[in-house]
């Protein structure tokens, strides 16, 4: 008997007939003996529908309705799951963010989880229900209405599993696992078994969309073991788990991509201390995030330039501003580019491993890759390139690092699932079926 935390994403709860799929997985876990809470997502698309809808009505949303609007999505799927639930004869009962009580600061449509009162969901659970909590949804100690980011139910369902003590965090989306590559784009991207906190972060924030980046920060503060897994079988998914020995053998653990950045140059700025500061404190001013910085050696002692992306929705905002400021710091052009694709290679092996670096450029030198900006830390290399090669170099570089080949050797599991005992570990045959039939969309691009 254990306690543990399910969370289904929006393809998961689509329609009528996929919650009712849900409700059967989590009636089953129930009558295995196991304490259940369950965490929702928006039906699919609904969070885009509901933003498109605001955005028809205001050009800029004001950020406090924007959360009440996007948050009936979550409202919606959990009051149609605990119906689903009842159903079958199961006792369910649904919360909301408020009625939960997950305390969160006032950053609208970016909140943070202060903390989370477990009293209401643990009467539940000690009335024989299953607890059904909206995801992506907080409250602050004023009463407003948060919302946590895209993606942000992860961060719901990490959250409830640490204030709960949860003994694992199932997260079930629309693919087995987590995958070297975004299996929608490499047909031959592997399931992982195991993936550290460390190389997940990193994936998560460089582009693969699987799970929140901020959900994974939780999960590896407050060391919550994280199941990646799909609904449509019961094959073992990806552990999400602390760093061990083994990890370190493999140099390259994924590939990730981003296509929602843009870049930015100020060229011929003034070769003087004090410019970075100034410019960079202009974008910041405005709460622009700024992600890779480049800044070349001045070749005539007096000038150089200076190159940084940020996510390409700034990207308008953040030209306005530099050009502002060029003038103020004897820049001689500012240049944009908002066709651009940052790709990344993320494993912890690389910390003992040499060269790793020089592979990545090689592999896009041999298909022709022109390499705008390099930026590198402990467990990744990042490679800014053109837009237009974004899927190539995925392809080219999970070839290279040989992702797609089977692990040498099986190892065991960390934690078993609650709903599905003895299964974890095993390929799913969808799986096989994916690889060998990539999605249409993956199909079209090749
Ligand atoms: P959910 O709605 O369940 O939260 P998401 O769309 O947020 O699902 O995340 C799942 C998607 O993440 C998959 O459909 C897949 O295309 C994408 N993805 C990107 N990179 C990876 C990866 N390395 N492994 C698995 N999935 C990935
Ligand atoms: N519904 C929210 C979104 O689409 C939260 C989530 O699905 O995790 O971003
Ligand atoms: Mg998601």
């Amino acid at each position: 008997m254990a306690l543990i935390v399910q969370k289904y994403g929006g393809t998961r709860v689509g329609d009528v007939e996929r919650i009712r799929n849900v409700a059967r997985r989590v009636a089953a876990t129930r009558q295995a003996g196991h304490d259940v809470v369950v965490v929702v997502s928006a039906m699919a698309r609904e969070t885009d529908r509901l933003l498109a809808l605001a955005h028809q009505v205001a050009e800029r949303p004001n950020e406090r309705e924007l959360d009440v609007i996007l948050a009936t999505g979550e409202q919606v799927s959990i009051g149609l799951l605990s119906l689903a639930i009842q159903e079958l004869g199961c006792r369910a009962r649904s919360f909301t963010g408020n009625q939960v009580r997950i305390l969160t600061d006032q950053t609208h449509s970016q909140a943070r989880i202060l903390r989370i009162d477990t009293r209401r969901v643990l009467e539940a659970l000690e009335a024989g229900e299953v607890a059904i909590v909206a995801g992506f949804q907080g409250v602050t100690a004023e009463e407003e209405v948060t919302t946590l980011g895209r993606g942000g139910s992860d961060l719901t369902a990490v959250a409830m599993a640490a204030a709960l003590g949860a003994q694992v965090c199932e997260i079930y989306t629309d693919v087995e696992g987590v995958y070297t590559a975004d299996p929608d784009l490499v047909p031959t991207a592997r399931k992982l078994r195991r993936i550290s906190y460390e190389e997940m972060l990193e994936l998560a924030s460089l582009g693969a969309r699987v799970l929140q980046t901020r959900s994974v920060e939780y999960a590896k503060n407050y060391h919550v073991p994280i199941h990646v897994r799909s609904s449509f079988s019961e094959g073992g998914g990806t552990f999400v788990v602390a760093e061990d020995a083994a990890m370190e053998k493999v140099v390259v653990s994924g590939i990730a991509y981003n296509v929602n950045e843009a870049k930015i140059t100020v060229a011929g700025v003034a070769d003087r201390p004090g410019v970075a500061a100034k410019l960079f404190g202009a974008v910041a001013e405005a709460n622009v995030v700024v992600d890779m910085i480049v800044q070349n050696v001045s070749q005539d002692g007096s000038t150089t330039d200076i190159s940084f992306t940020v996510g390409r929705p700034d990207y308008r905002k953040t030209l306005e501003i530099v050009r502002g400021v060029a003038v103020e710091i004897g820049g001689a052009a500012v240049l944009g580019n908002d066709q651009i694709a940052k790709v990344s290679i993320v494993g912890v092996g690389m910390r003992t491993h040499s060269g790793v670096a020089a592979r990545m450029f090689e592999a896009l030198a041999r298909e022709k890759i022109n390499i705008l900006m390099i930026s590198t830390s402990e467990i990744k290399v990042s490679c800014v390139i053109e837009a237009r090669y974004a899927e190539l170099a995925v392809r080219t570089l999970h070839d290279t690092f040989g992702l797609g080949e089977p692990p040498r050797e099986e190892e065991p599991l960390p934690v078993s699932t609650g709903a599905a005992p003895g299964r974890a570990g095993r390929g799913g045959r969808r799986g096989a079926a994916r690889r060998g039939a990539p999605r249409a969309r993956a199909a079209r691009r090749r």
